[in-house]
């Protein structure tokens, strides 16, 4: 799947800055966007771009970037922004993020789990989800969310914003709502040699492996669309897995293969042909 990470302004935009200037917004978003696709690049079949200026020089219009990411067929838009109440010091804070003003079932669904993480990975205080009407939310033709990881104008989270630790942090607690809300799948482990001699180490423990429920796949994107979209009606969330060309709609992973079983027997009995992949 594609995804577009959106870092926010450029390093000169007026006013996106901590009040005594000690950093730029773009600065924070930049570093996050680039360990988030830092992170994604370890999942199969995801592309991301970026369409922010990664050296902060540009400050890319709104427009540019949803033109952007419009014309590269984006299937989620993640936009990474650090808030500011009024630009003076004030001890409001927490993160917050924003979906479109109408609500979009699966960009609301992909902000909960955003925004679950980003608090669980913090401990900052939940601001919650919320709708507005921003442009990147607005123009952009696929789903798409905007998180605000704290407060430039708050003291305590200013210094957090700063720090490399916490930047990674938002970074994989962004890149976990993703692949929870898209199933993302980890590619096999490239193991590197210890770089010294050390004793032989134990065998680690083998990942998981998980029991997908799929209902169908696809070469065209609109079928997979209507089959998920049949699936939504008869009240299921299925999600779309891009992999080897095909669009692969599913419903649920399982690493028990007796709970996919029952939901495979109960796809059936409402008229899916279910694969256990
Ligand atoms: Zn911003």
């Amino acid at each position: 799947m594609k995804i577009v990470i959106d870092a926010g302004h450029g390093n000169s935009t007026a006013g996106k800055r901590a009040p005594d200037d000690s950093m730029r917004e773009h600065h924070f978003n930049a570093a996050v966007a680039r360990y988030l696709d830092a992170e994604l690049k370890n999942y199969e079949g995801v592309s991301t771009k970026f369409t922010h200026d990664p050296t902060g020089k540009n400050d890319v219009s709104l427009k540019a970037r949803t033109d952007a990411a419009n014309a590269w067929g984006a299937d989620v838009f993640v936009s990474i922004h650090a808030n500011a109440l009024t630009g003076k010091w004030h001890t409001g804070g927490g993160i917050e993020t924003f979906v479109y003003k109408t609500n979009p079932k699966e960009a609301r669904a992909l902000a909960e789990k955003v925004q679950a993480e980003l608090i669980k990975a913090t401990g900052l205080r939940n601001r919650g989800v919320k709708v507005a009407d921003f442009h990147v939310l607005r123009e952009s033709k696929m789903s798409a969310i905007l998180v605000e990881c704290g407060f430039m104008d708050n003291r305590e989270e200013l210094a957090l914003l700063k720090s490399d630790a916490y930047r990674r942090k938002c970074a994989q607690a962004i890149a976990n709502g993703l692949i929870a809300q898209y199933g993302l799948k980890r590619k096999a482990v490239v193991v590197t040699p210890p770089k010294q001699e050390t004793k032989p180490q134990a065998t680690s423990p083998k990942p998981t492996k998980l029991y997908r429920v799929q209902i169908g796949a696809y070469s065209k994107k609109a079928n997979a669309d209507a089959e998920a979209a049949k699936a939504k009606r008869a009240g299921y969330t299925p999600y779309i897995a891009v992999d080897k060309g095909l669009y692969k709609v599913q419903i649920g992973a399982y690493s028990v293969k007796v709970n996919a079983d029952k939901m495979a027997a109960e796809l059936k009995k409402k008229g899916f042909s279910v694969y256990i992949a």
